[in-house]
């Protein structure tokens, strides 16, 4: 193995999801629903496959999902993108960031990113040879945030890009205009270009509202948006992703993608296109019932004697485990199967400062209520 990509071992997911299946405990690490995808979606991949839909694509996706994509972006957010220059498919979210990532950065180049930041963030940033510059979310009424300053003060000269997830996975939260505001106004003043990562665009709470960047100004001309269907379709199986950019950003990505991977799957492109187009009604109904689990979840972890902080969208919840007599999240998450029956995420494996992540665990709440209900009678017998 490249000494670039050691350290990077297996990922916690598979780590922790392994853990899950060998104890038979119930799974809240990893985050993926153990319900369906809207039928239409479902039956529309299967047309696909039994109606010749299974050869090659082109190279940057069936039109019928860039123009799906390019509606979407529109009609959502005002945003209006070519989707024959500025739209490309991806093999899921991982994929556009790994792309986007190794297109336009390099070694001797510095990356911004936020941390507790999501795990392929770092991979790629070492996969592209530069430096990743943590900026560090912390709790502060309530829920996540940074400050302006630091974020000022982990740009230099050599920074070239800045990571940005919003709804962020794993603290929850969605960024406001003005933390956007701020991001905007670094990028504009460096020149730099922003990576967007929205695969929780429609999973946000409490009347929260995702503002992609691309949307602020002076942002769309230097913005790299990725998302995906796994997140809004409930297909997380099916990874399948779009990248969205200014067509020279683009064609810095099809650079790297067509390398990779050089097509993502027809059928599931097929079918997210159908999608979006016809089944964001159901994404509504998902979202108003995922918020509905993460009040079930966070009320539950908290009789359970957790300090929980309510997310405002993602499926996750992070959980502070000091209230309850632990310090480390990594120990606890590798005792929790054995003592509680339980799988949860350790958040300090996505920290460079691991120490302010040291006493969080995230618990996953995209599951039957059952399920949720189960998990936290059980968290409720581990003290
Ligand atoms: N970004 C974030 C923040 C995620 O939580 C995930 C996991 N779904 C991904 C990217 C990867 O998305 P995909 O499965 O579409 O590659
Ligand atoms: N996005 C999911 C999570 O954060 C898992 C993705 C993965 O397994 N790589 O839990």
């Amino acid at each position: 193995l490249v000494p670039r990509m050691q350290g990077f071992g297996t990922t916690i997911f598979a780590e922790m999801s392994a853990l899950a299946v060998e104890t038979g405990s119930i799974n809240l690490g990893q985050g993926f629903p153990d319900t369906d995808g809207p039928p239409s979606m479902l039956d529309a991949a299967v047309e696909a496959i039994r109606n010749g839909g299974n050869q090659y694509p082109p190279g940057p996706g069936l039109p019928e999902l860039r123009e799906a994509v390019a509606a979407q972006r529109r009609d959502r957010y005002g945003l209006e993108y070519d989707p024959a220059t500025e739209v490309y498919a991806t093999v899921g979210a991982t994929e556009g960031i790994a792309a986007s990532v190794l297109a336009l950065a390099g070694p001797g180049d510095e990356v911004v990113v936020f941390e507790p930041y999501y795990d392929s963030y770092a991979a790629t940033i070492a996969l592209a040879g530069a430096e990743r510059r943590p900026v560090t979310l912390r709790p502060s009424e309530g829920r996540f945030t940074f400050d302006p300053d630091e974020l000022r003060a982990a740009v230099g000269p050599r920074t070239k890009a800045i990571l940005v997830n919003s709804p962020h996975n794993p603290a929850g939260t969605v960024f406001t205009r003005g933390e956007l505001e701020a991001v905007a106004a670094v990028c504009r003043e460096h020149d730099l270009v922003a990576i967007t990562d929205e695969v929780y665009e429609y999973l946000t709470f409490d009347g929260a509202e995702h503002i992609p960047l691309a949307s602020l100004d002076g942002m769309r001309e230097r913005t790299v948006s990725v998302s995906s269907a796994g997140k809004t379709f409930s297909v997380t199986g099916w990874k399948t992703g779009w990248v969205t950019a200014p067509a020279p950003y683009v064609r810095a990505v099809q650079t790297v993608k067509q390398f990779t991977t050089y097509a993502a799957g027809g059928p599931w492109q097929r079918a997210a296109a159908h999608a979006l187009r016809h089944e964001l009604g159901w994404v509504e109904e998902l979202r108003v019932s995922l918020q509905a689990k993460r009040d079930r979840l966070v009320s539950g972890l908290e009789a359970a004697g957790f300090r929980t902080y309510r997310p405002q969208g993602t499926y996750f919840v992070q959980a502070d485990i000091r209230p309850l007599g632990f310090t480390d999240g990594m120990e606890l998450a590798r005792a929790l199967p054995e003592k509680a029956g339980v799988v949860a995420i350790p958040t300090q494996v996505f920290y460079d400062h691991r120490e302010a992540g040291a006493h969080f665990v995230r618990f996953a709440f995209c599951k039957k209520d059952e399920v949720i209900d189960e998990a936290v009678e059980r968290l409720a017998r581990l003290t």
